[in-house]
């Protein structure tokens, strides 16, 4: 039995099909589902299939691509929400600086290339906006995380793990983090591992030139990853570039199978072990 420990279910691409997309996932022999939370009415969508569908449970958080929107009273909400005992984490959150401000600069050249330094420090002025208000909404969720006793989804993307690592460090010891959708080097995910923490892979380690997602798939210990979808994205082969659901887990975990010479049954126990002990499911409710 397997965990898709990353979904999102309250997307516009699933609407009216929940049952549907359970029924093929336990038919695939994914049995629990996590879905997670983007901004705070995200989350709500998210509390609300959990609280519907018992394979379902779900993460409230606010992604760092929502940061700069999300309204003041957003970790309240969260707070308030995390009460339902379908919450089984705080996420996703982290840092995000592979598409700051500066970034889009440089795509739209054209346009800024009569007045380039002006356009240049407007960016960056910008892009150190960007990242305080990420911060700031990921040490919050670390803050209620602790408080709530729950762990962490951790979304890091760009060059901003040493940022991340910094804002985790405090909470070593009284939370633990999953960095999902793990595309670091296997040397990266073994320190983040000594820390406590957990990686997940997602369908890229499926694609072909993913050598160094497939080198850590291969390398990581029993029991410190597990896998995910991240659905509607990154569905695996044979399915990519297609709309993915939480019932091709089971490809990517095949895949993760071939890559460290276990059974597909063994790599479903150790990763839902792994997923037992970080999101601690309740037993009902
Ligand atoms: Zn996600």
């Amino acid at each position: 039995m397997l965990v898709d420990t990353h979904s999102h279910l309250d997307f516009p691409e699933f609407e009216g099909e929940i049952d549907a997309i359970i029924k093929r996932a336990a038919q695939a022999g994914v049995t629990r589902i996590i879905t997670i939370g983007t901004s705070v009415e995200s989350s709500r969508r998210a509390v609300a299939l959990a609280e519907r569908h018992s394979s379902i449970f779900a993460a409230v958080g606010i992604h760092p691509g929502s940061a700069m929107e999300a309204e003041p009273d957003a970790l309240d909400r969260l707070r308030e929400l995390a009460r339902s005992p379908r919450v089984v984490a705080i996420g996703e959150t982290g840092l995000d600086y592979y598409r700051l401000p500066s970034s889009r600069t440089i795509h739209n050249r054209v346009e800024a290339l009569a007045n380039e330094d002006t356009a240049d420090v407007q960016a960056a002025i910008e892009d150190g906006a960007v990242k305080s208000a990420q911060a700031a909404i990921f040490q919050g969720q670390l803050d209620l995380a602790a408080e709530l006793r729950l762990n962490v989804v951790i979304h890091q993307r760009g060059d901003c793990l040493q940022d991340t690592l910094d804002l985790l460090a405090p909470f070593q010891g009284k939370l633990r983090a999953v960095f999902h959708c793990f595309g670091a080097s296997p040397e990266t995910a073994a320190m983040l591992i000594s820390l406590g923490h957990l990686v997940s892979f997602t369908g890229i380690v499926t694609f072909k030139n993913a050598e160094i997602v497939q080198a850590c798939a291969a390398s990581v210990p029993d029991g410190s990853y597990m896998v995910e979808t991240d659905c509607p994205y990154l569905a695996p082969v044979p399915h990519r570039g297609k709309r993915c659901e939480p019932a091709f887990t089971r490809q990517t975990a095949e895949k993760i199978a071939v890559l460290r010479n276990q059974t597909l049954e063994r790599i479903a126990e150790t990763t839902t072990a792994a997923a037992e002990g970080f999101f601690r499911f309740p037993l009902r409710g």
